[in-house]
């Protein structure tokens, strides 16, 4: 396939990479490390997988899907304001990339999530299954889940922990709304960690008709690359809207990482392009004390969480460590194992953002774009600027602008008080 083809659609085209391998592995990481209930679910979906993979009806419908419903292709757009402010932290002319924002913000329900639960949706119609079910921390996996049943006509169930619900009403109602039962999770630091284990123990008891949708690019194989490939038409749309802007691939592009499905989804279609620079933001939180941030790959381990190997914020005694980040959905001890994959070969940079940061680029892309972003993505806007302004002026930077800010107004308020 020529780098300048600008067919979206279809993922197998762009089977580019060596992993996983066929037990789902990203060399030491990723896996299966699941009880024996659910080997034969994820083998069935590794199966349905494999052959949805060569049926090009499936991906042209998500594609018509992705067009009339989620509002898709979302914009490449050129940020001259966030490109001016870079441009001013260096006296050298020559200097300041051009930074360009990818808007999966206005992608329907707000963030990137749609992306993949859509696909998945229809993987869960096409095995004849009724029902789905979701783990969600800030309730945006949950929102965009509870949306594509309403759309397929399922039965949908969202774990959320109790401290969630209490947190992020707004998205509770919202789930209730669109007609989907939300089951608070009581259990441990009552967050989206414990939220996954009571969602994985629902799905044991009930795989004959249940589909887990898994929010992120964690999990046992084969979700890691079920929810890459459907989270990669953010960057099959970036690589040929670059080379229609700028005539050219991008010399860097920067995205947050919680479990990683934002950057996973930007990153995937780049990865063989050797002169793209990726850099991967992880939450930094308050310090790099443990349980002042969730930076699994800066500071953690390799370990097993959620069924499968990958670097794990724990204790010495292998213990999961608690989480801290002023964004709901980056507070998670774990990640994906193909980032985990990427940082050891070196193909990806990895850093970390603090609160601080965010939250104050989170103003910048309010006041000099008129854009108001999730604070997630603001990870992302804080290291790029910085990134840019040492960039050469005819370099072009794109940040993954995962969602928008609305969920997150009162938050910032709150942390910002008269400094607003
Ligand atoms: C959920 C979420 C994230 C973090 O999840 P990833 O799987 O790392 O992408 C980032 N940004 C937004 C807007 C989100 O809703």
């Amino acid at each position: 396939m020529s780098s300048t083809d600008t067919n979206t659609e279809h993922p197998i085209d762009m089977r580019i990479s060596a992993v996983p391998d066929r037990n789902g592995r990203y060399g030491e990481c990723g896996g299966v490390y699941v009880p024996e209930t659910l080997i034969e679910a994820l083998q069935q979906l590794d199966e349905v997988y494999q052959k949805v993979c060569n049926d090009h009806h499936f991906w042209e419908r998500l594609g018509d899907l992705n067009r009339v419903y989620v509002g898709r292709t979302t914009p490449l757009y050129q940020a001259n304001g966030l490109t001016w402010r870079s441009r001013s932290l260096n006296e050298d002319k020559e200097l300041g990339a051009t930074i360009w924002l990818k808007r999966e913000d206005l992608a329907h329900t707000g963030a990137h999530k749609i992306n993949n639960t859509l696909g998945q949706a229809m993987i869960a119609k096409k095995m004849g299954k009724n029902r789905v079910i979701a783990e969600t921390g800030a309730g945006q996996h949950g929102v965009a889940t509870a949306t594509a049943a309403a759309y397929f006509g399922l039965k949908c169930d969202v774990y959320m922990g109790s401290e969630d619900i209490r947190r992020q009403n707004l998205n509770v109602t919202r789930m209730k709304m669109l007609g989907a039962n939300v089951i608070p999770v009581e259990d441990g630091s009552k967050t989206l960690k414990d939220a996954t284990n009571e969602a994985l123990r629902d799905w044991m008891g009930s795989v004959e008709h249940t589909h887990y949708i898994l929010g992120s690019v964690v999990g046992p194989h084969p979700f890691p690359m079920i929810v890459r490939d459907f989270q990669s038409v953010i960057g099959r749309e970036t690589k040929a809207q670059a080379l229609r802007h700028i005539s050219a691939m991008p010399n860097t592009i920067v995205a947050c990482v919680g479990g990683g499905s934002n950057a996973a989804g930007m990153f995937y279609p780049f990865v063989d392009e050797s002169d793209v620079r990726l850099i991967g933001v992880e939450a930094g939180g308050r310090s790099d004390t443990p349980g002042d941030h969730a930076a699994p790959l800066t500071y953690g381990k390799l370990g097993v969480l959620h069924g499968s190997m990958s670097y794990v914020l724990q204790d010495e005694s292998g213990q999961t460590s608690p989480v801290h980040s002023c964004s709901a959905g980056l507070d998670y001890p774990g990640v994906g194992p193909e980032h985990s994959y990427w940082k050891d070969s070196g193909r990806v940079e990895y850093t970390t953002v603090s609160d601080e940061e965010a939250l104050e680029a989170f103003i910048w892309t309010a006041r000099d774009e008129g854009i108001i972003p999730a604070l997630e993505s603001s990870h992302a806007v804080a290291k790029a600027v910085p990134i840019a302004a040492e960039m050469h002026k005819d370099e072009h930077l794109i940040v993954n602008l995962s969602g928008r800010g609305d969920k997150d107004v009162e938050e910032v308020a709150r942390l910002l008080g008269d400094k607003l």
